[in-house]
């Protein structure tokens, strides 16, 4: 069947219960309607009179309550409200001269009835609910606590009972369509249903039923009649498996399905001829709600009886399933007053079967008989969960007010108060929810197998790639140990080849070694080759007599013009006389000869001009060969061998120089900043070859050649290269001009730097000659001391080398003999500047030093020293009178000795001291 809406739809039939619940194993049976055993809590409290009818222990049998729904019924008593219907307007009409004779008093939940005029009997009701109270309070007090319980899980049944017309319909299934406060509690009470379900998940049920002369009808399919009531032999449970069941999803349809029962109703009862006061109107709300289970152990058996233990923490579904019956009772008035009697007796007796049956069970109940005939109708089958049984009930008995049928309305009162005592065992219908535990479980298992397959797959994946890692580690592995054994070897050929270098080296550096020891013998022997046998030198001392023996024709020719022109005066005398003209042709012939004998000997002297630069030429080019095979490339020993032989040849043959030297010079001092060292080397060494000549000097100053030296000195890293600068310094020192470019160009700073660092001791000579040079300058002796020069010179001592010390013995004599020049010119005495400096211990030290330059050089120093008053005191402080004794008395040079003498003589402080130490000279 379909409804307007279309979301109503029948069930075909009660879900078959799959399994049972902790509660089920303690209920195999079904539920005895005999009362429970006597409650323990004592009866509530009850106004006084009590009507006598109802025993004292009638309130109080209930079971103890217990806390756990799930182990057995909570014992509840079925609840009564008495409702008053308002006047009509007949009985205003009819009843008009009467007074009502029932009287509430609701806040005390009393109904009074009058007997008489004077007497009246007081009942007491769970609720009196009067006849101007509200549908919704009615539903509030009366069916509220049933539909929440029905929610809870519990069955529940909510009926009304009374006299026709007294207001059961309107109670119950008033629809409210034109008034919405008019709703009764059917409507109400699907609402509240609704509210509290969820769409997804749970559900509701709807059968509509009439029970009529003991036949059921289907009130929603007009068609199905006498359907059978089934009760479940194990559980006891009570189903109409034949009735349709309309599923409802909104109140809508619910109202739907109210009107078309309603509908069929009127219709059936129209078919048969009777009213439907005679029939009673049942409506079967069946709710399904799910809940989530409680967690624990969980043991389910399996088709073969044997239990599958399911996980700890596991929570299964639970299904709640409820059933709401709504029952409108037929009319419980006599049938001679219904005005029944035209219906057959047995059709009577039908109607009131049920009734009556059902109040005899009621009666059985309260009183608590053994017995209770509840097989004996259809209604108290269909109702055996609702009396006795596990259902909550609440009972609505409907009164009305007219005195006239007080006979009914006191069977009603009674009726109630029968009700009252019946105690109702309420338990919840919990169950396992299978279906969708299996789906769930079906998922889960779908799942787990998906995961299995898929972990399956992933340890395959994983194996396969560890294979791989594993061929890749190996071949890894094999890579690393040839390229290890690749490395060993590499590292040995490596190893060897280093040895090679380190010997190829070493031969190298002996070779050179060796070339240079060469090189070093060559330059001496060219130096005593130039100095011994140089052409030059032979063909200077020929020119030079040529010279003269020139010098001596052109005297004997002035001599031979002169004698030729008195010659010439006598021939013309003698010519005059005649033997006398004779000897002068004679005379005149020898002349003529002699004039051609001194052209000849010009043309000699020409030539032997000619073959003198030609030499000189030679020998340069003998030079510039020994000097390329020293360490030059061709193209480097070419310039320095032209600058040598332009500088040589102008030093020789031209003093005047030419403008192309002076570019020769400039490129060899160019090349001091060469990237090639040896080429630095080289080129300085060309520089200070040049300058250890006077004649090349100042040329080299001129293009910058000092400078560059003096620069070298703080610039190099190079020791031969300091050096070699050191030397050509020292030899441009020599000349007055030139130390006093030094000095103003800071070279005694750089001198004392290179003193400083170098340890080389010829370097070191270098420098000490140079300053000592500087020494014998007058002019500089104060710059000299200020600018730290002599502390270099003495510094320099602690070389120790005889060739260092001899030079820095010449400085300070050359020192000391300038400042002795100054005391005798009579400048102002002043104590000596090397005294100052702290010279004095060194100098005494060394006045017997066994190397002769350096004793020497001493012994002059301190007699220069000596000669100045004012260095008396500190030189016989410092023992250099013993000194200065010595000398005067066992120098082997005179000169030295009488200087030493006449100072120690002409000296006050010297002869003072002499006394004291009674010496004589
Ligand atoms: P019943 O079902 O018991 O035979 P109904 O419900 O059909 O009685 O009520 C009979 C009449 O009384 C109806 O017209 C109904 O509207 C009216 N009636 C019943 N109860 C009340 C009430 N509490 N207030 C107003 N009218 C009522
Ligand atoms: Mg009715």
């Amino acid at each position: 069947m379909s409804y307007r809406n279309g979301l109503a739809r029948p069930v075909q039939k009660l879900e078959r219960s799959l399994s049972v619940n902790s509660n089920c194993s303690s209920n195999n049976g079904v539920r005895p309607l005999v009362p429970s055993p006597p409650p323990s809590s004592p009866a509530p409290t009850r106004a006084k009179p009590v009507s006598p009818s109802r025993p004292a222990s009638a309130t109080g049998r209930r079971t103890p309550q217990r806390n756990s729904r799930y182990e057995s019924g909570v014992s509840s008593r079925v609840r009564v409200a008495v409702r008053l219907r308002p006047r009509n307007a007949e009985e205003i009409v009819a009843d008009a001269d009467f007074a009502d004779c029932i009287e509430l008093q609701p806040e005390l939940k009393r109904l009074k009835i009058r007997k008489n005029n004077w007497d009246c009997e007081t009942y007491e009701f769970d609720e009196v609910l009067t006849d101007f109270s509200s549908q919704k309070r009615v539903y509030e007090v009366v069916a509220k606590p049933v539909v929440e319980s029905v929610l809870e899980g519990y069955n529940g049944t909510i009926m009304a009972y009374g006299q026709t017309g007294t207001g059961k319909t309107f109670t119950l299934g008033r629809l409210g369509e034109e008034d919405i406060a008019d709703r009764g509690i059917m409507v109400r009470a699907m609402e509240d249903i609704l509210a509290d379900i969820s769409p997804e998940q749970d559900s509701i049920t709807v059968s509509y039923l009439q029970l009529y002369m003991e036949t059921v009808l289907d009130l929603l399919v007009p068609g199905k009649d006498n359907i059978p009531i089934v009760e479940d032999p194990k559980t006891g449970d009570v189903s109409l498996p034949g009735a349709t069941a309309v599923e409802i999803w909104d109140q809508t349809s619910f109202l739907d399905l109210l009107q078309t029962g309603e509908a069929n109703r009127f219709a059936a009862n129209t078919k048969l001829n009777t009213e439907s006061s005679r029939s009673h109107a049942i409506l079967m709300v069946n709710v399904k709600k799910h809940v989530k289970g409680k967690g624990g152990d969980l043991i389910l058996t399996n088709e073969n009886g044997l239990g599958v233990h399911m996980s700890k923490g596991f929570c299964p579904p639970m299904v709640r399933k409820s059933k709401l019956v709504v029952v409108d009772l037929a009319g419980s008035e006599r049938l001679d007053k219904s005005g029944s009697e035209g219906h057959a007796l047995e059709e009577a007796k039908s109607i009131n079967l049920s009734l009556t049956s059902l109040g005899k069970c009621i009666n059985a109940l309260a009183e608590g008989s053994s017995h209770i005939p509840i097989r004996d109708s259809k209604l108290t089958r269909l109702l055996r969960d609702s009396f006795g049984g596990t259902a909550r009930t609440s009972l609505v008995i409907t009164i009305g007010p007219s005195p006239r049928h007080r006979g009914e309305t006191m069977s009603t009162i009674m009726f109630g108060q029968r009700a009252m005592k019946v105690e109702n065992m309420v338990k919840l219908k919990e169950e396992f929810d299978y279906k969708s535990l299996c789906r769930r479980l079906d998922m889960e298992l779908e799942k787990r197998v998906s995961e299995i397959e898929r972990q399956g797959k992933l340890l395959l994946d994983v194996e396969e790639k560890l294979q791989e890692r594993l061929e890749e580690t190996k071949r890894a592995e094999r890579n690393l140990e040839s390229a290890l054994e690749k490395m060993a070897a590499e590292r040995a050929r490596y190893h060897k080849e280093h040895i090679e270098v380190l010997e190829s080296l070493e031969n190298e550096r002996a070779e050179r070694q060796k070339m240079e020891n060469q090189l070093q013998s060559t330059m001496q022997d060219m130096q005593h080759h130039r100095e011994v046998f140089d052409p030059c030198n032979q063909l200077k001392s020929e020119i030079l007599e040529l010279k003269l023996q020139l010098d001596k024709e052109v005297q004997l020719r002035q001599q031979a013009e002169k004698e030729l022109s008195a010659l010439k005066s006598g021939l013309t005398k003698i010519e005059s006389t005649s033997p006398e003209g004779q000897e002068a042709l004679i005379l005149s012939r020898r002349l003529e000869d002699e004039m051609k004998q001194r052209k000849n000997l010009e043309e000699e002297i020409q030539q032997l001009r000619n073959q003198l630069t030609q030499v000189t030429l030679q020998a340069d080019e003998a030079k510039r060969i020994v000097s390329g095979r020293i360490s030059f490339g061709s193209e480097s020993h070419k310039s320095f061998a032209s600058v040598n032989h332009n500088i040589d040849t102008s030093a020789n043959l031209n003093t005047s120089g030419r403008p192309q030297e002076h570019v020769g010079l400039q490129k060899v001092l160019s090349l001091l900043d060469s990237a090639d060292l040896d080429v630095r080397v080289h080129a300085v060494k060309v520089v200070a070859n040049l300058a250890a000549e006077e004649v090349n000097q100042e040329k080299i100053v001129e293009a910058g050649g000092l400078h560059s030296m003096l620069m070298l000195l703080s610039s190099t890293e190079d020791e031969t290269i300091r050096r070699v600068a050191a030397g050509a310094i020292a030899n441009l020192a020599m000349n007055e001009t030139n130390q006093e470019l030094i000095m103003s160009e800071g070279g005694i700073t750089l001198l004392s730097k290179t003193a400083d660092d170098a340890e080389d001791p010829q370097t070191l000579r270098m420098v000490a000659g140079a300053i000592a040079n500087l020494c014998g300058n007058d002019k500089l002796q104060l710059k000299l001391r200020d600018e730290g020069g002599i502390k270099a010179l003495l510094s320099m001592v602690k070389s120790n080398h005889p060739d260092v010390l001899a030079q820095v013995a010449r400085g300070i004599a050359n020192f000391a003999k300038c400042e002795s020049r100054g005391a005798v010119q009579g400048s102002k005495p002043a104590r000596s500047l090397l005294i100052d400096e702290g010279a004095l211990p060194w100098i005494v030290a060394n006045a017997s030093n066994e190397a002769s330059p350096i004793r020497r050089h001493i012994e002059l120093a301190l007699c220069h020293l000596a000669q100045k008053d004012v260095n008396g005191k500190d030189l016989v402080a410092g023992g250099a009178l013993w000194e200065l004794i010595r000398i005067s008395r066992e120098c082997s040079r005179e000169d030295i000795r009488m200087l030493a003498h006449r100072m120690l003589i002409s000296s006050s402080v010297f002869q003072a001291e002499l006394r004291r130490l009674h010496i004589v000279l």
